[in-house]
């Protein structure tokens, strides 16, 4: 064994990085990013940024802590801030259980989540679905778990988790609840209300989807206190940048109009968009997000036709209970128009192939 294959943890040898197609496609509808663009008022914070950066922004960003707060509706202890909100899930993991303690989590959902436990030392438990794709709280429970994780809506399935289970699992369990509530701005129903009643339950939101400042990595968690605190030493200091912090200011206090017009059509589109795949014989899962998951058998073949086409889908294969299935993100009505009418040559074109006959060019 040469000493190259020793560098590191021994728990690490079998965790590999984070991979995801980026390469370019005409119409790119594979991250739920917002598609409507970049916030008015975010984007010109943005410009106007270039002369602070030479100087490190606030330890903990507490600017931006008082206006989520603000935003949310509690008080600023209760909001710890992070480079995405992958920066608070991870950082959460890391302060909120000890090495060798499970988390539990439903699949599918946001994978992430299982290799930031593994990096933490953490062990994941994957538990299915019950079989109405319901959260299985009874599974969740049972797994003696220190923290739980739970997304609502779900990614990739765009499922609510309904509010009598969350608040039945909070009841019963001495776990840590983690709620990853990246969508919450197009369900219109959030659980960060409960952290005042349950000082185990950590709510996590980002700036990256409704508020179209995914480059910009800010995300946010609410919670007890006590609770955040422990996550903010594990988090570490400057981890939101000085522009991001100042986007995501002006976001919030400048492009509330903005944010609720988007996303209001982007659930509307979402609606329309699933009656149009329902008509092409390809049913959506019910979604409370900014995007909607196909399962079919034809995934594959759809993905790779529809991206020789210019149109980008996130693909996913051997999902637990669904199988094979393509995630559409929903975007202004002009695209996903466009959209349609590539998914349509694509199904006439994989029809043709699975016929075996007769090719069109
Ligand atoms: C997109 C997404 C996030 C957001 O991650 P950021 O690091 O804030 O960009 C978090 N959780 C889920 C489930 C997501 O889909």
């Amino acid at each position: 064994m040469t000493a190259a294959t020793e560098v590191g943890r021994a728990a690490y040898r079998d965790i590999v990085c984070y991979t995801v197609d980026q390469g370019p496609v005409a119409i790119d509808l594979r991250d739920n990013t917002n598609l409507w663009g970049v916030p008015p008022a975010a984007a010109r914070a943005i410009a106007d940024a270039a002369p602070t950066v030479s100087r490190y922004p606030r330890v903990y960003a507490s600017e931006l802590r008082q206006a989520l707060a603000d935003y949310v509706g509690v008080a600023s202890p209760m909001i710890v801030t992070g480079c995405g909100s992958d920066d608070v899930l991870d950082a959460s993991l890391r302060a909120l259980a000890d090495p060798g303690d499970r988390v539990a989590l439903l699949a599918p959902t946001f994978l992430t989540v299982t290799t930031f436990a593994r990096v933490n030392a953490l062990v994941p438990v994957a538990l299915p679905l019950t079989s109405d794709w319901d959260a299985n709280v009874e599974a969740l429970l049972a797994a003696q778990a220190r923290i739980i994780y739970l997304c609502s809506p779900n990614n990739p399935t765009g499922t609510v988790v309904p509010r009598p289970a969350i608040e039945r699992l909070l009841d019963q369990t001495p776990a840590v609840v983690i709620i990853d509530e990246a969508y919450a701005e197009f369900a219109g129903v959030s659980s960060h209300d409960l952290t005042t009643r349950f000082d185990r339950l950590l709510t996590v939101r980002t700036l990256s989807k409704a508020f179209g400042l995914a480059g910009l990595r800010v995300g946010y968690g609410i919670g007890d206190a006590r609770l955040v605190s422990e996550v903010e030493k594990a988090r570490g200091p400057y981890k939101v940048n000085a522009v991001a912090e100042r986007a995501a200011l002006a976001a919030l206090r400048g492009d509330g109009a903005w944010i609720h017009e988007h996303v209001r059509e982007a659930v509307a589109n979402r609606d329309r968009l699933a009656d149009a795949l329902r008509r092409l014989g390809l049913p959506p899962l019910p979604s409370g997000a900014n995007f909607l998951l196909v399962p079919t058998p034809r995934a594959s073949a759809l993905a790779t036709k529809l991206a020789s086409l210019g149109v980008g889908v996130r693909l996913f294969t051997g999902l637990r209970t669904f199988g094979d299935a393509i995630r559409i993100t929903v975007g202004p009505w002009s695209v996903m128009a466009t959209f349609l009418e590539t998914l349509e040559r694509a199904l006439a074109a994989d029809a043709d192939e699975q016929g075996g006959g007769i090719r069109c060019a």
